[in-house]
C-alpha cells in the first residue's frame, strides 16, 4: 500500500511559482487562469500522443478545463497517474462502443421543463448552469455540458419554479448541472431563496465538484450564505485519495462546520480507482473529510468511455471487500444507472445464499454461513392447544 495515499498534502504553487499566495486562493484568479488550450498544456508537462490527438479533438465533444490547483495533484511524470486519467483528453474518447449513448441516463426523456428532470416520484434534478471548475472526461452529460458539444443547454428558472409550485409530491430538489458552485453568491442564493419560498419543498442539495477542483470557491461567505436554507446537503464527487489535499479537506471542513451535511458520489473508472486498496484509502480518507461516502457509481454508457469501463463483477468484489472490513459509514452504495432511464439500481455483493419461507442461508464477510429462521404465520410456536 502506498504509505501516503491517506495523507493530505498541498501542492500549491506547484507548476505556478511566480503567483503570491493571495492570487493562488482567488478563486477567481483559479478560474480565470484555468488550462483550456493544447498549447498551455504542453507548456506544463509532456502529452502522450493519444493525449495530444484527444486535447486536439475535445473542442467539438467536451472542453478541456483544468484548474491550476488540480493540475498540480497531476503526477507528469507517470502517463498513468490517476489523476491525469479523469481530466486530460484521450483519443479513446473518438472511439464509440455499440452500448454507448449520448444521453445514457434518459434525461431528455424525463425534463418537463428544460433544465428540470423529474423521474422519481418525490424529487428532481435542476441543473442551473451547464459550467464546471473543471471537466471530467466521462462526465455523464457531456453533451450539454462545457458548451464545446453540439446540443444546446438551456434552463428556464420561471417554468421549472412553477412546475414545482405546482407539483406538491415533490419534496426533493437536487441542484446540480454543470456544477451549481461555479455561480456567483447572489446568483445561487436567489435561487435557493425561490426554492425555499415553495412550501412542499423539504429537502435541497447540491451536486458539486467545486470543494476538488476549486476548493477557493468554497469562502466562509458563501458557506455562511449556504447556511440560511437548512437543510441543505451536498454531494461532492471523489475519485482517488490524492484528490482529498489540505486545501480540499479545509473546504469541506468550512461546510460541514456550516452543518451541510456531505456525502460523495465516485464513479468507478479504470486506472483510476478499481482496486480495493486505492478505494478503501479513498472512502477512510472521506470519513476523516466529514463527508460519507454515498454512492459508487457503474460508469454510465457515455460516447467513448469503453477505456474507462470496469467490470461490474469488479465493482462487487470491491464492495464486498469493503464490508464488514472497515467502517459501516465509509462504505458506498453501488448502483448502476439503467440505460434509457430506469433510474439508480443498486448493485451488492449476494449475502443470501438460500431462503425460502422457512429460513435463510447467509454469509458473512469472511464467508461463514448462518441461518436465521424466516417469520411466519403458521409457524407460530405452538400453545398446546391440540
Ligand atoms: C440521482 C438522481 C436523483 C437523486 O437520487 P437519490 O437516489 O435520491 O440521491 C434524482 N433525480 C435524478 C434524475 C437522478 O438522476
Amino acid at each position: 500500500m502506498h504509505k501516503n495515499l491517506k495523507a493530505f498534502v498541498s501542492h500549491a504553487p506547484g507548476c505556478w511559482p511566480d503567483v503570491d499566495a493571495t492570487q493562488w486562493n482567488d478563486w477567481r484568479w483559479q478560474l480565470k487562469n484555468r488550462i483550456t488550450t493544447l498549447a498551455q498544456l504542453e507548456a506544463l508537462m509532456e502529452l502522450t500522443p493519444q493525449e495530444r490527438a484527444g486535447t486536439i479533438l475535445s473542442g467539438s465533444k467536451l472542453a478541456l478545463g483544468i484548474t491550476p490547483h488540480f493540475f498540480n495533484l497531476i503526477d507528469r511524470n507517470d502517463p498513468r497517474c490517476p489523476i491525469r486519467r479523469q481530466v486530460i483528453p484521450r483519443l479513446e474518447e473518438t472511439r464509440i462502443s455499440p452500448a454507448e449513448m449520448a444521453d445514457p441516463c434518459g434525461e431528455d426523456a424525463d425534463m418537463p421543463v428544460p433544465g428540470l428532470v423529474h423521474r422519481y416520484p418525490d424529487r428532481v434534478l435542476l441543473l442551473v448552469t451547464d459550467r464546471c471548475a473543471s471537466y471530467c472526461r466521462y462526465c455523464t452529460r457531456s453533451r450539454v455540458v462545457s458548451g464545446a458539444g453540439e446540443q444546446e443547454w438551456h434552463v428556464d428558472f420561471e417554468q421549472a419554479f412553477r412546475y414545482l409550485e405546482e407539483h406538491t409530491e415533490v419534496r426533493d430538489v437536487l441542484l446540480s448541472g454543470g456544477d451549481p458552485l461555479l455561480l456567483s453568491d447572489d446568483r445561487l442564493e436567489s435561487i435557493l431563496k425561490r426554492l425555499r419560498s415553495i412550501e412542499h419543498l423539504e429537502f435541497l442539495r447540491i451536486g458539486s465538484r467545486v470543494p476538488l477542483f476549486l476548493p477557493q470557491r468554497v469562502t466562509p461567505e458563501l458557506c455562511r450564505m449556504l447556511q440560511r436554507y437548512h437543510p441543505l446537503w451536498m454531494s461532492v464527487h471523489v475519485n482517488h485519495p490524492r484528490e482529498l489535499t489540505v486545501e480540499s479537506r479545509d473546504a469541506l471542513g468550512r461546510l460541514a462546520d456550516h452543518g451541510i451535511p456531505l456525502g460523495n458520489q465516485s464513479v468507478l473508472l479504470a486506472g483510476v480507482n478499481d482496486d480495493l486498496e486505492t478505494m478503501k484509502a479513498l472512502v477512510q480518507k472521506l470519513l476523516m473529510c466529514r463527508v460519507r461516502p454515498y454512492y459508487l457509481y457503474q460508469l454510465d454508457l457515455i460516447l467513448g468511455s469503453s477505456h474507462l469501463q470496469v467490470p461490474v463483477s469488479k465493482g462487487i468484489e470491491i464492495i464486498e471487500g469493503l464490508r464488514g472490513h472497515t467502517s459501516g459509514y465509509a462504505i458506498p452504495q453501488y448502483v448502476i444507472d439503467a440505460p434509457g432511464g430506469g433510474g439508480k439500481v443498486p448493485i451488492n455483493p449476494d449475502y443470501q445464499i438460500y431462503r425460502d419461507s422457512e429460513k435463510l442461508i447467509i454469509r458473512n464477510y469472511e464467508g461463514r454461513t448462518f441461518e436465521y429462521p424466516e417469520k411466519t404465520g403458521e409457524r407460530a410456536p405452538c400453545c398446546g392447544c391440540h
